[in-house]
């Protein structure tokens, strides 16, 4: 594996003393999860209740009342069957970003597959939009060690960075990194991109997530605070991601293992009151922006 250099310069991701973080939101519906045998028929998905136009519009709204912009990776398949959804997002004056158009695996596709299913998300949240793409997220953080090539299918899609590493293994993802954005230098084709990796904090003997998904539902937020006040101190931003089903104890439960249901379901009620503190305790921008300011002129503004 070829290692990533982090560069970062940590005194410009300060705004008035305080660390800038990243806000993120992937939006996709309660039916898009890996590897669940009932919701993986996509003929299917066009039937069931939906929950991420009122959800996402909550999310907007907690955006609107703190007055902060965060970045939206949609999928290609909502955008296709909510155009103004995008485009309401993108108005309101949040960064586009796609997480792909099916929500399959990077790493269970082959570089032609990914290429088809990234091309057909941008077209599709472009045309709904109005607004550029700018990056990506995989589905459950799937690039891993032997899918680089997938960066360099992100460079020739035009796209300015990637926020899609996880720096420890997890059930369907993971590529060990720094927690740093840094300059991803590990593409087959030798050319470099900016990566924007999610956080991590010490607990115990591990490094785990903290900032987002069943981490962020699963932690009390004192503990979630801890993990942003010792990022703080190192100069670095904390990434908080969230999907819409975060928000929605309403959402339809899926038959899966104890464990899967668990990080799936658990503490849907605490996740807009915490989110509603983190906004209000700390400094968010979208990712790019923070990407930029980390980085300096290594990252096109
Ligand atoms: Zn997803």
């Amino acid at each position: 594996m070829t290692e990533t250099t982090p560069s970062i310069d940590p005194s410009p991701t300060r705004e008035a003393g305080r660390i800038v973080n990243a806000l993120s939101f992937d939006i996709e519906d309660w039916f898009h999860l890996v590897e669940i045998e009932s919701v993986s028929d996509t003929d299917r998905w066009p039937g069931f209740p939906t929950i991420v136009e009122r959800r996402t519009d909550e999310i907007l709204g907690i955006c609107d009342e703190f007055g902060v912009k965060a970045t939206f990776y949609f999928l290609g398949w909502i955008a296709d069957r909510y155009p103004e959804l995008v485009r309401r997002t993108a108005d309101a004056g949040h960064e586009i970003g796609t997480h792909s158009y099916w929500h399959r695996k990077v790493c269970d596709l082959s570089p032609a597959e990914f290429e088809e299913d990234l091309k057909r998300s941008i077209a599709a949240i472009e045309d709904a939009g109005g607004a550029r793409v700018t990056s990506f997220r995989a589905p459950s953080f799937s690039i891993t060690p032997g899918t680089e090539w997938a960066f360099d299918t992100l460079l020739d899609a035009g796209l300015d960075y990637d926020a899609s590493l996880f720096p420890v293994p997890r059930e369907n993802g993971g590529y060990p990194c720094s927690v740093a954005p840094h300059v991803f230098r590990g593409a087959p084709s030798g050319r470099s991109i900016p990566e924007l990796p999610m956080s991590l904090m010490q607990l115990g003997p591990r490094k785990v997530g903290f900032s987002g998904g069943g981490y962020l539902r699963l932690f009390p937020g004192w503990l979630i605070r801890r993990g942003f006040e010792a990022l703080q101190r190192q100069g670095l931003p904390g990434v908080v991601y969230l999907h819409p089903r975060d928000l929605a104890p309403d959402s339809p439960v899926v038959p899966m293992s104890f464990s899967r249901r668990f990080k799936c379901y658990v503490g849907l009620s605490t996740t807009a009151s915490k989110l509603r503190m983190l906004l209000g305790r700390y400094a968010f921008a979208p990712c790019g922006e923070v990407l930029r300011h980390a980085l300096g002129e290594d990252v096109a503004a």
